[in-house]
């Protein structure tokens, strides 16, 4: 399997193709701010290519025995684990994130979507309504076509197999197309399932741009599911193009999670979750709780405790088996980070921990994208810190005196992906769980994720669940037979 290759290209109809412009686009390790690949500079033929492809595809795939589409899963799902240590190492260096946390999280995650979806096709029921004595009626749920999957680059292969798995589970054939920031994962990918004997056509990956490669599958008249994670600023374009065409809609983007803490809750558990909700992934994660609320009589405490231990977060080379925190995805985002931390000042916040790039880590990654895991203290609950999404190890911790209180400041937001909520009262969690506006609220833990349960937000954090059921119906047609008795 190639690892590191000089030149990322498409793959289209089961074979690796250069772009038909033949241009290229650097591909940049954050770690080191220098390009250590390329990939291909795609536009609209490339995706009329990969169109073709699948279309040519589904007319056998979708009529292939569920058990049939279900083994050669389970067998992309056998060859990413047993290149789990290439893979992990790949999404290392081209994302910056520790290597020990795309090797514990981020690739066993791409096996795992990959191996829940071939065996819940297996599962599946049919409903059935009897209309009195008048008729009988069942419902088919058919694969609809060809998937267009845009995806982000904070988890590549872990949100790009989340869409594929289900996708060509059902029997439709898809056209992915990755961050042209990281590449590198759904490149290698496309060697697996090739190995793996997926037929041609039914996963095709077009590298490239958003305005070149995404916007043109938004917008291709042959592709009628779109199943779109990202920013919330690029779904209203995915929206707005798809609206027109009547096109199926998946859109999962931004989050400001709120992060509460009650005075009743297990401190020690509720500071080394928030910790993790704070700074895992350098904060890259969507559900990451930015927002933190401590009730007052608990404020002092958590902050002093909790800034020692993100004070105690190793900073390295994403490729130091020690490191917990790694690089920033890119220049683009190091400088989005810093415009915030500014901002938080002139908002009145004080930085208590961090607010800058860390002293040299090594020679290799002297020009490398880092920064400090940062705590804010002192801003108001309805600042542009505290409403917009930053993205990055930045925090704003707020004290609060009353559960009503603290479910305003929570739902005091445009964004509702997830939340988590930190106390033992039970009572207080169901009731605190109801009132709050997120797709997800997490109590007492935070990403503990069932592949089973609908995953998705609300307000303008998303239209649409994706997840166990809730994927397979997104990607099938329900098709009502009516039978007279
Ligand atoms: P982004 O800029 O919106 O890009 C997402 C994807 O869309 C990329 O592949 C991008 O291509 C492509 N794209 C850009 N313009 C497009 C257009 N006009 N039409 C179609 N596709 C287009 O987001 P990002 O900066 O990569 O990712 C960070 C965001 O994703 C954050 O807001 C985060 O909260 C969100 N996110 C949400 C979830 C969730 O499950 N809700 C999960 C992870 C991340 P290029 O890379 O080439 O620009």
């Amino acid at each position: 399997m190639r690892t590191e290759s000089p030149q990322i290209q498409n793959f289209i109809d089961g074979q690796f193709t250069e772009p038909t412009g033949g241009k290229y686009l650097d591909n940049i390790e954050p770690a080191t701010g220098k390009p250590y690949s390329h990939l291909a500079d795609s536009d609209a033929r490339d995706v009329d290519a990969a169109a073709a492809a699948a279309e040519k595809a589904f007319v056998d795939w979708s009529k292939k025995p569920a058990v049939e589409r279900s083994k050669l899963l389970l067998r992309v799902a056998d060859l990413i684990e047993r290149d789990l240590e290439k893979l992990a190492r790949a999404e290392s260096v081209d994302t910056g994130k520790p290597l020990s946390l795309a090797r514990t999280l981020d690739i066993p995650r791409a096996a795992s979507n990959f191996r829940f979806f071939a065996t819940a096709i297996l599962h599946t029921e049919s409903e059935a309504h009897i209309t009195d004595n008048v008729a009988f009626n069942y419902t088919l749920r058919q694969p609809r076509g060809i998937a267009g999957l845009i995806s982000p680059w904070n988890l590549p292969l872990y949100l790009l197999s989340w869409k594929i798995a289900p996708a060509i589970a059902v029997g439709n054939t898809a056209i992915a197309k990755p961050s042209e920031l990281t590449p590198m994962t759904a490149y290698m990918l496309c060697e697996i399932v090739r190995e793996a004997g997926l037929p041609s056509g039914v996963l095709n990956v077009v590298h490239g741009t958003g305005p070149n490669v995404g916007a043109v599958i938004t917008a291709h008249s042959k592709i009628n599911t779109i199943s779109f994670t990202g920013g919330t600023v690029t779904g209203r374009k995915v929206a707005e193009a798809c609206a027109p065409l009547f096109k199926k809609v998946s859109l999962e983007l931004g989050g400001k999670n709120p992060n509460i803490v009650f005075a009743d809750a297990n401190l020690d558990a509720a500071i080394a979750g928030s910790l993790r909700s704070s700074f895992a992934n350098q904060g890259q994660i969507c559900l990451c709780g930015s927002r933190v609320f401590v009730e007052r009589s608990a404020y002092k405490d958590f902050v002093a405790h909790f800034i020692e231990k993100a004070s105690q977060l190793k900073m390295g080379d994403p490729l130091d088996e020690k490191t917990d925190q790694g690089a920033i995805a890119s220049k683009t985002q190091l400088e989005k980070i810093k415009f915030y931390v500014d901002l938080a000042q002139k908002e009145g916040g004080t930085v208590a921990l961090g607010g800058k790039a860390p002293e040299l880590i090594n020679e290799r990654c002297h020009d490398g994208y880092f920064f400090q895991p940062t705590v804010i203290t002192g801003l108001p609950v309805s600042c542009r810190t505290n409403r917009e999404e930053i993205f990055g190890p930045v925090v704003t911790v707020t004290p609060f005196d009353s559960e009503e209180e603290v479910i305003k400041y929570a739902n005091d937001c445009d964004y509702g992906l997830a939340s988590s909520v930190w106390t033992q009262n039970l009572t207080r969690a169901h009731r605190v769980a109801e009132q709050i506006n997120t797709g997800t609220v997490w109590v007492n833990c935070w990403l503990v994720r069932d592949l089973r349960v609908p995953f998705g937000g609300m307000k303008q954090s998303g239209v649409g669940r994706e997840g166990g059921e809730e994927a397979l119906r997104f990607f099938t047609e329900p098709k009502n037979v009516c039978i007279a008795k």
